[in-house]
């Protein structure tokens, strides 16, 4: 039987595991922190790229499949509400442009309900919605639900905040949902440790690994002891620390690595908000700003300039040593945590982004929290890649390699078909999770790791087995 050895537990290790324990094989996952994905942060399944104007079509078409499969084996982390795309007067994008691609987005929704037989984000009739001024009028009319089902009640809360004398129409309601990392968290440690053949090593760093016959040496630390065994294949999934495996094995990869940051912040407001993405030119002042609610008033901001969420010089390319290029402040900042000081100056920074978009928010928004940040890898030579999936460097070694977390599907496919020259599928998995208990353990989870247990809540979490069935009425 292969042994199978899984270096780091992210998105990708992970779904490698899951995706790989279906084959005859016996598999170890090193992960060197206390939990499983605990790494850089993610909010906003990337289903059509509707955040990345400057990305090609196919770029978001991929995104948008990818994004499908995501949910089907994923269901237990989505939040699902959707995004309202807005443009700025400020923006030089105009909106007719984004309702082009939207409307190729949702034909190819369209079709992946039809052949597969279930529809994630909901009827693809419904796939985007657009929204002019007169409907913001008609939607504050509507009032606040306790949980909005129609594109029309998404808009209600948001209608009397906008500032819309200073955004273009129209507005664009498109079903791109939220994602939880708690509770990715949570669901993928029951199900992996449930596994009869699938070794959770927690808490155990791989210190390094040589070739070994037709396998590999791996040495590793767990707790205050050393050990070493022998793997018939290796999967390379750490990250923006994938480098350190590859130098160990002599191999070079060119990448580019991006250390961001979003931050927390609360106000007293308890209407469930649709996520907020107002375009602008990423790195300047005017950087695209991102609102994402969570449950009890809680909210996640994003702010597309170097004062906000990125940082100048937190972009870099790996040198030709394949050593770590950032500063070495970015690392302490993961390792050590922040300075107080910059935090809360960033997070009233990242308030303020929005004070052209909403009325009450950056009035009312109180508070810092420990800010949701981390370094993500991005292969090759372009630093605007949003959909890449893993390097087969041989037949025994793989290199995990995905940028936005909807690719690892892809990606586990890929990694079986060169293994195992087959792809399986088989959901069972999801009948051992249980809603009460993966909530508790995603608070927990959050706890351990210095946030508010609130941010692990979903607002309306979807029913985990049987999936969202294809609604009846929708084939023409
Ligand atoms: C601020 C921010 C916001 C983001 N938002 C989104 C979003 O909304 N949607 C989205 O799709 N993507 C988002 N991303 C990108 C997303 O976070 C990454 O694509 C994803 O987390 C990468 O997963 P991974 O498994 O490849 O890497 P990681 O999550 O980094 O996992 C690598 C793991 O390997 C472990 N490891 C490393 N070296 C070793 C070793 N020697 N031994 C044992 N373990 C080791 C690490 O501890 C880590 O847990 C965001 C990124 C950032 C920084």
């Amino acid at each position: 039987m292969k042994k199978i050895a899984i270096i780091g537990g992210g998105v990708a290790g992970t779904t490698a595991a899951l995706t790989l324990a279906a084959h005859e094989c016996q598999i170890t996952l090193f992960e060197k922190k206390s939990s499983l994905v605990g790494g850089p942060p993610f909010c906003h399944l990337h289903a059509g790229g509707n955040l990345y104007p400057d990305i090609s079509i196919d770029q978001c078409i991929r995104l948008l499949e990818e994004s499908f499969w995501f949910y089907r084996y994923f269901p237990f982390a989505v939040e699902q509400r959707p995004t309202l795309i807005v443009v700025p007067k400020k923006c030089e994008l105009d909106p007719r442009y984004l309702v082009q691609r939207v409307q190729v987005l949702q034909k190819r929704y369209k079709k992946l309900c039809e052949e597969y037989g279930f529809a994630p984000f909901g009827d693809p009739k419904e796939y985007y919605t657009l929204f002019f001024e007169e409907d913001l009028k008609k939607a504050c009319k509507i009032g606040q639900k306790d949980f909005p089902k129609t594109p029309h009640e998404w808009l209600a809360p948001v209608s009397a905040e906008l500032k819309k004398e200073n955004i273009k129409f129209p507005l664009i309601l498109v079903q791109e949902y939220g994602l939880n990392i708690f509770r990715f968290s949570a669901g993928v440690d029951t199900v992996l440790n449930s596994f009869k053949n699938v070794t959770v090593k927690n808490g155990c760093e791989v210190l390094s690994l040589k070739k070994s016959g037709d396998g590999f040496e791996i040495e590793y630390k767990n707790e205050k002891s050393l050990d070493k065994d022998r793997y018939d294949i290796v999967i390379n999934a750490a990250g923006f620390e994938s480098e350190k495996i590859d130098r160990a094995l002599h191999l070079k990869k060119e990448r580019y690595l991006e250390f961001k940051a979003a931050y927390i912040t609360r106000w007293d407001n308890d209407a469930v908000w649709p996520e907020i993405i107002f375009h602008g030119k990423r790195g300047t002042k005017n950087g695209m700003a991102q609102f994402t609610p969570y449950a009890f008033g809680f909210v996640q901001m994003h702010g597309m300039s170097k004062e906000i969420t990125l940082f100048e010089g937190g972009l870099a390319k790996s040198d030709s040593q394949n050593r770590s290029p950032l500063n070495r402040s970015f690392y302490e900042k993961i390792d050590l945590g922040w300075d107080e000081r910059e935090l809360a100056q960033r997070t009233a920074k990242a308030i303020e982004h929005f004070k052209d978009f909403l009325e009450s928010f950056p009035k009312k928004a109180k508070g810092y929290f420990k800010p949701l940040y981390g370094i993500q890898q991005i292969p090759g030579k372009n630093p605007d890649l949003r959909a890449a999936e893993v390097d087969i460097v041989s037949k025994n070694y793989f290199r995990c390699e995905i940028v936005k977390v909807s690719s690892a599907i892809n990606m586990a496919k890929e990694i079986q078909k060169e293994i195992f020259k087959e792809v399986k599928e088989n959901f069972d998995y999801l009948k051992i999770l249980e809603e009460e208990s993966l909530k508790q353990k995603a608070a927990e989870i959050a706890r351990q790791r210095g946030y508010p247990s609130e941010l692990s809540t979903l607002l309306n979490p979807p029913k985990l087995f049987p999936q969202t069935e294809l609604p009846e009425h929708f084939i023409e």
